[in-house]
């Protein structure tokens, strides 16, 4: 029996860029798609603690859930499928998730949460809105998931693909990209006199660094950047290590 391939996202289970990546990797795996039953975008890595969770067959090995896309990879992982799967693969998402975007976005999320259960996992997005490149992205992921089967991945790594809007001129291994946080938050006034307020309302903007995901993406290369989930700095808890007792001593001054 061949191996099973989980993909999933977070624009919804009727997405054109979930369709692309199941057809991509076809035929590398038994692919079961199990997704989200509607859009949930920027949604993180939320998980759906306090209600039950509904599971709707929508087509040969394609199911829809109605929670985000970690619970949609926790369901699938730890029993919903007939075996564990080998790979998890997420997207392709509408639009990049680049740089210090990659905490906010639903389809990365969904690769972490498949990380954490120990499945190599990987999430693919699409640069610019629209459906068109699709088929390019698919050959990007196919090429990088096949070469992820073959070889693993370091403990508590995924991969993050963005491939460009435009055709793909290379395949580039990078680093994350950083935000310039220019913009001001949009602070208007409803029609009852209270103040609303906007975030994220402008394009975003980007450092030009060579090496990272975002310059790769502008050139119109594939950018393959691998994301470590150890989130401790181990420089910084070394050289913090005289916190610990002045910390406590301050502990033990103070009056109880
Ligand atoms: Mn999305």
């Amino acid at each position: 029996m061949p191996a099973v391939i989980l993909v999933t996202n977070d624009d919804g289970v009727h997405a054109a860029g979930l369709h692309a990546l199941a057809a991509a990797l076809d035929n590398l795996g038994d692919v079961y798609v199990v997704a989200p039953d509607r859009e949930q975008s920027a949604v993180g890595h939320a998980l759906t603690l306090h209600r039950p969770l509904r599971v709707t067959q929508v087509g040969e090995r394609r199911f829809a859930v109605n929670g985000t896309p970690s619970d949609c990879v926790n369901l699938a992982v730890l029993g919903f499928l007939p075996e564990r799967p080998v790979l998890v693969a997420s997207g392709i998402n509408h639009g990049s998730n680049l740089g210090d975007d990659v905490t906010y976005s639903g389809t990365v999320s969904a690769a972490m949460e498949g990380t954490l259960l120990g499945v190599p996992s990987m999430a693919v997005s699409q640069a610019g809105a629209g459906d068109t490149g699709l088929e390019s992205a698919g050959t990007v992921a196919r090429l990088v998931a096949s070469r992820l089967l073959v070889e693993g991945l370091p403990a508590k790594t995924l991969l993050n693909v963005n491939v460009p809007a435009g055709p793909v001129s290379g395949i580039r291994m990078t680093r994350l990209g950083h935000r310039v946080y220019r913009e001001k938050i949009v602070q208007e006034t409803d029609p009852r006199g209270l103040p609303y307020y906007w975030i994220g309302a402008g394009p975003p903007e980007w450092n030009e660094d060579e090496g990272s995901d975002i310059s790769a993406v502008n050139r119109g290369q594939a950018s393959v950047t691998p994301l470590h989930l150890d989130l401790t700095h181990y420089g910084a808890l070394g050289r913090m290590a005289d916190w610990e007792s002045g910390l406590n001593s301050l502990l033990k001054k103070r009056p109880r």
